[in-house]
């Protein structure tokens, strides 16, 4: 009885709210919509039977049909190229299968690991890094698995924060989310809950009063990362959603993918950066394109990401910059690949170090023993 009862949750919850914001799930639809040209129905439909697609209502509402370069359409509307897979391209792109101890945790780093409680998504991104195992259909967890995975957290003492992911778990409805939440807080060791979601860009009116107060226990400190890869997806419903977070003494960061034809140039990036600190969102992590199924089209080199960053860091506040990271393939964790500042030791110990600009300076040894 219990088994799938966060896909029921769900499934109320989009119920309750349908006719305000429809989703559309099917490739004519976006022919209605002016999203997609008649004459393509054909392969997107192939490309919608290996990759689920949706977009919702709001999301259309913030989408210019007919313009080619529209970021909206660019992300959320499917392309034939997706069809197009490359010899590097991965089903599990990040490697979290080594690393799932039980059903919905990935426990990769010692201190904090992913809960996934719901695999489905209001939209899928074209480029999604979990493409093969969200939409509708993928598995949820029952509550006999969300209970075991609770216990694997319990037993693990050296957990000390949990991230919330998915999917996106803000899809499930504020009273699922304010009983795990609950369930985290009673856990000692756990003193940081961590929830990644696009919702508040692609279904803003989900978040409202009652889920910020969901996400929110004594004795457990809650941030939000949202993700979001353009200013453009920050309509006014969008910002009062974000508002509403943090208003609730939420602090949030943001996460974006940098993605060729969408945000892949500095004055892109700083607009979109400069907006999130202006909402009171910290950007956290700019993620360099992971090798997913079909995504090609949308990934740019390292050497390009870094020509970007160098950018920004000449012209964009220190506090709108987020990390450029890789997730080394394989499941070998995330690390830092921004441009290096800083030179080799020399043999007398000094180094060069280059300012934003790219004039190298020097840098005495010191601090060590040689220095005296
Ligand atoms: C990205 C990720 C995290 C979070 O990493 P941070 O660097 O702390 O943001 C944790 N666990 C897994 C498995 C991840 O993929
Ligand atoms: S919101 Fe995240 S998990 Fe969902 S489709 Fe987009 S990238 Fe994938």
């Amino acid at each position: 009885m219990g088994a799938r009862a966060c896909e029921t949750d769900a499934r109320e919850h989009e119920g309750a709210q349908d006719d305000t914001r429809r989703t559309s799930r099917r490739v004519s639809e976006l022919v209605d919509q002016g999203l997609v040209d008649r004459g393509e129905i054909e392969a997107l439909e192939r490309v919608a039977e290996r990759f689920s697609v949706a977009i919702t209502k709001d999301l259309v509402d913030l989408a210019t049909p007919g313009d080619p370069n529209d970021p909206i359409t660019k992300q959320f509307v499917p392309s034939k190229r997706e069809l197009r897979i490359l010899p590097e391209e991965r089903v599990d792109p990040i490697g979290d299968d080594p690393h799932t101890p039980v059903k919905g945790i990935t426990h990769r780093y010692p201190d904090r690991l992913l809960l996934k409680p719901v695999h489905v998504c209001p939209a899928y991104c074209r480029f999604c890094f979990r493409r093969e195992k969200v939409g509708p259909g993928s598995e949820v967890l029952s509550r006999e698995e969300l209970a075991a995975a609770l216990g694997y957290i319990r037993a693990h003492e050296e957990v000390w924060e949990v991230i919330l992911s998915g999917g996106d778990p803000m899809i499930l409805p504020p009273r699922k989310l304010a009983e795990i939440t609950a369930a985290l807080a009673a856990i000692e060791h756990v003193r940081v809950l961590r929830l990644h979601t696009r919702v508040p860009v692609m279904e803003p009116g989900r978040v409202d009063e009652v889920m910020a107060r969901a996400l929110r226990a004594p004795d457990l400190t809650t941030y939000v990362v949202l993700h979001t890869n353009h200013v453009r997806e920050l309509g006014p419903k969008a910002r009062e959603a974000i508002g509403r977070l943090v208003d609730a003494g939420i602090p949030m960061l943001s996460q974006t993918v940098l993605l060729r034809g969408v945000n892949d140039d500095a004055e892109t990036l700083k607009e979109l950066f400069r907006e999130l600190v202006v909402l009171r969102v910290k950007p956290y992590y700019l993620h360099h394109g992971d090798l997913a199924v079909g995504t090609g089209h949308f990934r740019t080199s390292i050497t390009e990401g870094q020509s970007i960053v160098r950018e920004l860091r000449q012209g964009l506040s220190g506090i709108a910059q987020p990390t450029y990271v890789l997730d080394i393939p394989g499941g070998y964790g995330k690390v830092p690949i921004g441009p290096g500042y800083l030179g080799p030791e020399g043999e007398d110990g000094r180094r060069t170090v280059e300012d934003p600009w790219g004039r190298r300076h020097g840098y005495p040894p010191g601090g060590g023993e040689g220095a005296g």
